[in-house]
């Protein structure tokens, strides 16, 4: 009582400034999805301890977060989807939480104040996605049950369909993982593995990663795989994951990962993670994903052999553009696809010379510049629609506004361009603008139209150096 009288005194002398304790907002401010991630705290680590039942793909435990307060907050939100919650804990004291889609709700009894340090824990159980309406899913849903085990790709919003999160990459954190299967199941996830405990008939696989990650690139892999151990360039730790059946056609078509590692760090910057590798689920997949330090392949590609070489090269080369150097908002997924793609035909003009690249270039402009064709699969990269985010625009045209300034400003300049911006914004964010201002400043040139027209124009520009024109 007498505490809040001297502090009423101070505030009516102006010598305290009174600031109230709101609820953190609802999305972190994503122009393209507006409830992904939320505001009001930053998270420094996620410790996801979870047990998986073979039987039924039931995920049970507890996830806790560790997490520091940005303004004065009486609640915030997590994205959470499905599951039942048993408890949520902040700070080690009960607390109250609600639930409306994918947010979930925790309030705070006593406000955590601006900056104060805070962890949060909920326990929970259930079968990912269980219940879970189509209309929260954009491309992925995170944890996925198949008949040998379980891989999880979660980009753009997955992760919020297994564990409570702040889902966006603007919230990077590190991680650790405790991962319970039954025995003889093994756990593949980011980072490095860094302990395994048997229990009665489970077995507990710890990783951790030190390295901040996205969430939609947290993996965590269960199947019967067989690790092959590698070295990269300057020691780097390679581990890939391959089921048995495609092991020693998997190790030879990863087999030049460690030359590839040592290209794209001579290109772009030292490789900017503890480890890398690849695991490969037990299944086909139209798809791989980029997941940090561990990309994520169907089984296709592990037996694909050469022709998997670009797709290899492709979620290698994430790891700077994507991953260390991370998106601020969804609509800008061009600097992720673009860079990744014209990394993957950088490779191919180093394997197989500069006619190769050209040809590659100009195969890949062919559909850019056949308005059939170009309608609605290769729209103009910079604002690709919502419901179309990957759409081959983003990749072809992307890395053709990659090539069409290497052209523009020349080799050196070129690659500098590269390196810097990876420099820059190496285990942070950046935009599209970010991009351009780098390129600006190391060519010395007005770029300002040049990008207009590559990333927005409807049709795509003519090269004239290539003697490439829109038909
Ligand atoms: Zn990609």
């Amino acid at each position: 009582m007498r505490k809040i009288t001297f502090v009423l005194m101070m505030m009516m002398m102006g010598l305290v400034h009174a600031e109230e304790a709101v609820p953190g907002a609802a999305g972190i401010g994503d122009s393209y999805f507006p409830s992904l991630g939320n505001g009001g705290y930053d998270v420094q680590h996620y410790t996801l301890d979870l047990a998986w039942d073979e039987a039924t793909n039931m995920l049970s435990g507890t996830v806790t977060l560790n997490a520091t307060a940005i303004h004065d907050l009486s609640a915030f939100n997590l994205d959470f989807l499905g599951f039942d919650i048993s408890a949520v804990h902040l700070d080690d004291a009960p607390a109250g939480f609600s639930r409306d889609g994918r947010e979930l709700t925790i309030q705070a009894a006593q406000p955590l104040k601006t900056g104060q340090d805070f962890s949060v824990a909920v326990s929970y159980s259930g079968v990912p996605g269980d219940g879970v309406p189509h209309y929260y899913d954009v491309f992925a849903r995170g944890w996925t049950r198949h008949e040998q085990g379980v891989y999880v790709a979660s980009e753009p919003n997955g992760a919020a369909f297994w564990y409570p999160v702040n889902d966006h990459p603007l919230d990077k954190a590190t991680y650790r993982f405790e991962i319970t299967v039954p025995q003889p199941y093994i756990v593949a996830a980011n980072g490095l593995l860094t302990e395994t405990r048997e229990n009665d008939d489970t077995i507990t696989y710890v990783w951790e990663s030190r390295d901040p990650i996205a969430s939609y690139l947290v993996t965590v892999n269960i199947g019967d795989f067989v690790v092959e151990k590698a070295k990269g360039p300057d020691g780097l730790p390679i581990r890939n994951y391959f089921p048995a059946r495609v092991f020693q056609q998997g190790v030879l078509t990863f087999s030049r990962t460690p030359e590839m590692i040592a290209f794209f760090s001579e290109m772009f910057g030292p490789y900017p993670f503890e480890a890398y590798g690849v695991v490969v689920a037990d299944r086909s997949l139209p798809f791989a994903l980029e997941t940090q330090t561990l990309s994520l392949f169907g089984s296709n590609t592990a037996l694909g052999g050469a022709s998997s070489e670009n797709v290899i090269a492709h979620e290698l080369a994430h790891q700077w553009f994507g991953n260390s150097v991370s998106l601020a908002e969804w609509k800008d997924i061009w600097l992720n696809e673009g860079f990744a793609t014209y990394a993957a035909a950088l490779w191919l003009e180093h394997t197989d010379g500069p006619e190769a690249l050209d040809r590659y270039m100009r195969d890949l402009y062919q559909p850019l510049a056949t308005p059939a064709l170009a309608l609605g699969h290769f729209l103009p990269p910079g604002d690709p629609p919502p419901d179309n985010l990957f759409n081959g625009g983003v990749y072809v045209r992307g890395a053709w506004v990659l090539h069409a300034l290497r052209l523009r400003v020349g080799d050196e300049a070129f690659f500098d361009i590269l390196r810097t911006y990876y420099e820059r914004f190496q285990h942070a964010n950046a935009a599209t603008a970010d991009f351009i201002a780098v390129a600006e400043e190391i060519s010395g040139q007005s770029l300002a139209a040049f990008f207009e027209s590559w990333l927005y124009d409807e049709s795509v520009p003519e090269v004239p150096e290539m003697g490439l024109k829109p038909r």
